[in-house]
């Protein structure tokens, strides 16, 4: 049966799903990660080809929960969490469409869900799931997290009205754009508290990890990309992507191009080939915040400093968190050896693989390709893809970006290239009129958004940065 253990755990403690669900972080501060990785066939991939998604996904994800959550509960709470209600823009049921912008080249929608990014599409069931173990043990949860953009609104919206989960976002008073401002104020009140500060996105991270430091905010939940649940949920649009590309031609290899930002996208890609998906090259596409591109390329990760601050701002990230469950699997899945690297990493500022005896080209020998944009690649990424027939985001823009530059070269011939959509051109508006010179016209649902949740502006508690003491008032008082 499925156990999960830290990745810096000697003793290879196994926890259940459940119990990471809720953790997030393991207390050693690795990442929990399976203690092997199941597997999924070619006939069971024939099986699910044109099935609908819920039940993709379902089947998958069973793979990870194992007898944790009964099956015909998980069934129920995928269906809830991706029903036709969360996903109106969806066609015939199928929230995550494949669409061809050459022969070879093609868009998977991932960003179809309540906020129209895809953090939703891990968010959902990750809402339904901390529900239900919460309900089984007669608990409640609070949940402090900070965001810089798409993930505060996916978690409100997964969240929201739910009765055993509460949750304290802490965001930015500037840099979100007024879209992302305008769904966060729509979310609030009830289970949902807006913190807006008065700093920018590391301020409210440095106030979430100073307040949990203190004993009596020490069971606040976290969450962040991190959490395992997460991870395990964004596995099934691989496999329901690639049936897709393939139609029933089940064996034949696709190779996917993700805009990376914290690695747990891609990673979940990774996982999906790992289990047996027939997936050669896995593509990262960075911005000008190339650390992940550059670590690929050499085998050495050196985080900068700061981020740049540009136009796809989700993937504005100097260190990706996710990446430690990869390099855990590098090091042959010894907690000593990956403690070193990440050790190494926080005393020097950077490490390679050679150090450990690897060799810097580890990443390309496991099917990891890589490139990085600029904020001019992308205009011409949105262009292009608007004379194929298709609207896509800067997020976006920069995997195109990528595809564009290596479909070029033999090696991705033959090989159809699933670029991975993770958000909707109207969260960055102002990036889409710059390449096109026109505002794309929204989905229905999102039409005057911003002036129809205008009475809700007050939805945000204002704090200065820093200000631990105004956070303990609000926090103590959320949650009495
Ligand atoms: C979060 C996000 C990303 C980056 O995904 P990771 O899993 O962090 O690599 C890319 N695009 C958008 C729109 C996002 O919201």
């Amino acid at each position: 049966m499925i156990g999960y253990m830290s990745t810096r755990d000697f003793e290879q403690t196994e926890k259940t799903y459940s119990e990471v669900l809720l953790e997030g972080l393991a207390p050693d501060g690795g990442l929990y990660v399976p203690n092997a990785y199941p597997n999924i066939s070619h006939n069971e991939l024939r099986q699910l080809s044109r099935k609908p998604y819920v039940e993709v996904f379902a089947h998958i994800n069973s793979k990870f929960i194992a007898g944790d959550i009964p099956l015909a509960t998980q069934r129920e709470m995928a269906a809830a969490a991706f029903s036709t209600d969360k996903f109106p823009d969806a066609t015939d049921g199928n929230i995550t469409p494949v669409t061809w912008l050459t022969p070879t080249i093609a868009i998977q929608q991932l960003s179809l869900g309540p906020t129209a990014a895809f953090k939703d599409m891990a968010m959902q069931p990750l809402g339904q799931h901390m529900q239900y173990v919460l309900s089984l043990r007669d608990e409640k949860l609070t949940m402090l997290g900070a965001t810089s953009g798409d993930t505060g609104s996916a978690a409100e919206a997964a969240m929201k009205d739910l009765d055993r989960v509460s949750l304290i976002m802490l965001s930015p008073e500037k840099g979100m754009s007024p879209f992302q401002k305008a769904q966060m104020a729509d979310l609030s009140g009830g289970n949902i508290l807006n913190i807006s500060v008065d700093g920018r996105f590391d301020d409210c991270q440095d106030m979430v990890k100073e307040l949990k430091k203190i004993p009596e905010f020490a069971d606040l939940g976290a969450v962040n990309s991190i959490n395992w649940g997460r991870v395990a949920a964004q596995v099934a649009y691989y496999v329901h992507g690639y049936n897709e590309a393939v139609q029933d031609d089940v064996g034949k290899f696709v190779d996917f191009v993700v805009p990376t930002g914290n690695f747990g996208n891609i990673l979940a890609g990774y996982i999906a080939r790992e289990m047996g998906l027939p997936i050669r090259n896995l593509i990262v596409a960075t911005n000008e915040n190339n650390v992940i591109h550059q670590l690929i390329q050499t085998g050495v990760y050196a985080p900068t400093k700061t981020a740049f601050e540009t136009s796809s701002p989700s993937m504005d990230i100097t260190r990706a968190s996710n990446f430690e469950r990869l390099a855990y699997d590098i090091f042959g899945k010894d907690p000593q050896l990956l403690r070193n690297y990440m050790e190494t990493l926080k005393r020097d500022g950077s490490v390679s693989f050679n150090q450990f005896g690897i060799t810097n080209g580890i990443l390309i020998d496991k099917g990891f390709k890589s490139g990085a944009s600029t904020h001019s690649d992308r205009l011409h990424a949105i262009k292009w893809a608007a004379s194929q027939g298709m609207l896509i985001d800067p997020h976006t823009a920069d995997a195109v970006t990528v595809a564009l530059k290596l479909s070029t070269t033999n090696s991705l011939e033959g090989v159809p290239l699933v670029c991975m959509s993770t958000a909707m051109p109207l969260k960055f508006e102002a990036t889409m009129r710059e390449s096109l010179g026109y505002t794309p016209k929204r989905p229905k649902r999102f039409q005057d958004f911003e002036a129809r949740v205008e009475h809700k502006r007050n939805g945000f508690t204002l704090l200065k940065a820093g200000d631990l003491d105004g956070l303990s008032k609000q926090v103590r008082a959320f949650r009495a």
